[in-house]
């Protein structure tokens, strides 16, 4: 299996990579196969299925409404988030959808989407169902597709056959562990960086990868830029208020009053704060590697960009390119959907990806990178998901904050030593998936546990 950087940073629309994205990218794939054989003509309804975590947390991390945009043909790196609203109140008012955009069949959401909060289907907890029927009720087509984490959607050939993305792209150093990697890296003299270069070569030139990964970051600081601006309530019903504007007018209040102050901490929690807020509205942003910890990577890059001297672009594409690799360990190593981890497998890896990227772009050796990375991981091992309401909002964007300054440490502490330490990243990996796979289901992105139950909210 192959997987390029630019299947892990993804810009797509919140809430949720797994709950949003994915369900939207499988509605999208399962009616393109369908117009493809030439079925949409004939159709006259469809019904979708939601099981498992799909069904349970469904409704408040915006499956429904994805997967509207989904069989409308919307694309979540596309879509323009503020239309959303109008293209959904379009269907649910006309009570009928637009097969991608061309057939337009009646369609109740009530009725045509069923939530299966019992039920989970035997491949993954995040598993649909899509079936096209004609006049007479007789299925065209039915299909299943298990959303597997990080926007990342398989269907059940994809669980058959072990290869979660069918990319037969042949990379010059493939790797599955950290070991192979570092192997790698040592016998051709090249950073961890390098080595994903010459890897995604096979899918781009490297002027593409270059100009690739800017526009990554650009869409990752316009997420921040407008995260700083937005105010009031954020949609979904717990009526959290969104505190990032507020926090740089502070920031800058402060400063205006003494230059010398600059509040490094909660710069960088503002910009975490500013990417998970934007986020739970729905906005645009980047995968990193899921959007529930999609405000990690751009935060620390930001931190990066205005606090470490002589930062510059060459820096970020550093980090974008080493932080890729340490994410496709963890996809190949455990897995990065909350459903099966938990939140470590969202803020763990987004935590431990952006260590190894700043320390990298701060000029770390391979093996000081590695452990940086280990250090991002250790220390959330065990972490539950459990949004309450079943909302990508609380603990989601706080514990970004959280992600971020615990990065920036994890690599400042690898920066220090000499890379030599007790615990490798392929062992916190194996480690990881053990705990996740111990973890009881209720920790993990059903909003039946820890505090999605202790503050007594129903799961939407
Ligand atoms: S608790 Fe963590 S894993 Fe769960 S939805 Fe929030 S950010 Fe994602």
């Amino acid at each position: 299996m192959s997987v390029s950087i630019f299947e892990l940073f993804k810009i797509g629309i919140g809430p949720s990579s797994s709950h949003t994205v994915g369900p939207m990218r499988a509605a999208r794939q399962f009616i393109q196969e369908a117009d493809g054989a030439r079925l949409l003509g004939k159709a006259a309804s469809i019904q979708v299925d939601l099981y498992g975590s799909l069904a349970l947390t469904g409704k408040g991390h915006g499956t429904d409404l994805a997967i509207i945009l989904g069989l409308q043909g919307e694309a979540p790196d596309t879509v323009d988030p503020d239309r959303v609203p109008f293209i959904v109140a379009e269907v649910r008012n006309s009570e009928q959808i637009q097969l991608l955009g061309r057939f337009a069949i009646p369609f109740i959401e009530d009725s045509n989407i069923s939530f299966y909060y019992k039920e989970t289907l035997p491949e993954h907890p995040n598993g649909m169902r899509f079936t096209l029927l004609d006049s007479a009720g007789k299925a065209l087509k039915t299909h299943e597709y298990f959303s597997i984490g990080g926007g990342f959607v398989v269907d059940k050939d994809g669980f058959k056959t072990d290869k979660l993305v069918t990319d037969t792209h042949k990379v010059p150093y493939p790797f599955k562990t950290a070991q192979a990697l570092l192997e790698h890296c040592h016998k051709n003299h090249k950073s961890i960086a390098e080595i994903m270069l010459e890897n995604e070569k096979a899918w781009r030139s490297e002027a593409e990868i270059r100009q690739g990964l800017l526009v990554i970051w650009q869409a990752m600081k316009d997420c921040i830029e407008r995260g700083t601006e937005g105010e009031g309530i954020l949609p979904g019903g717990l009526k959290v208020k969104r505190r990032a504007a507020n926090l740089k007018a502070k920031l800058l209040a402060k400063e205006a009053e003494d230059s010398s102050i600059k509040d490094e901490m909660n710069w960088i929690n503002l910009y975490a704060l500013a990417v998970n807020e934007e986020n739970a509205a729905g906005g645009r942003v980047v995968t990193a590697p899921t959007n529930g910890a999609a405000g990690i990577i751009p935060a620390v890059i930001n931190y990066y960009m205005n606090f470490v001297k002589g930062a510059n672009e060459d820096g970020i594409i550093t980090f974008l390119l080493t932080a890729g690799a340490m994410g496709i360990l963890f996809k190949e190593g455990a897995s990065i959907s909350a459903a099966e981890m938990g939140c470590q497998g969202e803020v763990g890896v987004a935590c431990s990806m952006a260590a190894a990227g700043l320390c990298a772009a701060l000029g770390g050796t391979v093996m000081q990178v590695e452990n940086a990375a280990e250090i991002g991981i250790e220390h959330h091992l065990g972490l539950t998901c459990d949004p309450i309401g079943g909302l990508v909002q609380i603990p989601c964007i706080e514990r970004n904050t959280m992600g971020s300054i615990q990065a920036i440490n994890c690599s400042k502490l690898a920066l220090m030593g000499d890379g030599v330490h007790f615990v490798s990243l392929d062992q916190a990996i194996a480690a990881m998936r053990q705990t996740g796979l111990d973890m009881k289901d209720k920790y993990k992105e059903t909003s039946q546990g820890g505090l999605a139950i202790a503050v007594n909210q129903p799961a939407c």
